[in-house]
């Protein structure tokens, strides 16, 4: 009985060893995501580097967690941050809070919120946790939609 037992047992070892791996090294390997996957959101600018959001706020009425905190200012028409009447001064983000649903970026009438690929979010302190525009803008040298090219800066 325990003989038979045995034989089983290593039957199953021996099947899995000739299977492809479903598994990684990582952080050395790494999967390439899914396109729709929603990781840390990013915002986006227009190509000529203005910012796309121009601080409606439709985003954070519609966020079920509350985790969005937006503070809007009126455009210096001499020297507009957005092409709108106004722009977000403040823009932060509760990781914490966030369940990563995308009705954020569903939201956004002008594409400025998109969940991006990142999912390396742990951070040693609770305050890391709340992102800010500097670590959600996309650099202004890069046009809409060229997100996966430049990196976020990692919090933490
Ligand atoms: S992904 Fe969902 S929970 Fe997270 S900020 Fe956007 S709307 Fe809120
Ligand atoms: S990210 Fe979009 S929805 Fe949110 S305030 Fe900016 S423009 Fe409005």
């Amino acid at each position: 009985m325990l003989l038979v037992e045995l034989i089983k047992g290593f039957s199953v070892t021996l099947r899995h060893m000739f299977r492809r791996r479903v598994t990684v090294q990582y952080p050395e390997q790494r999967r390439r995501d899914a396109p729709i996957f929603r990781g840390r959101h990013r915002l986006q600018r227009y190509a000529d580097g203005l910012e796309r959001c121009v601080g409606c706020a439709l985003c954070a009425s519609v966020c079920p967690s509350e985790a969005i905190y937006l503070e809007a200012a009126e455009n210096d028409p001499t020297n507009p941050v957005s092409p709108g009447e106004r722009y977000a001064k403040v823009y932060q983000i509760h990781l914490l809070r966030c369940i990563y649903c995308g009705f954020c970026e569903e939201a956004c009438p002008e594409d400025a919120i998109v969940m991006g690929p990142e999912y390396e979010l742990a951070a040693d302190a609770r305050a890391k946790c709340v992102i800010s525009k500097k670590d959600m803008l996309t650099p202004r040298e890069a046009g809409f939609g060229d997100y996966e090219t430049f990196p976020a800066p990692r919090i933490g």
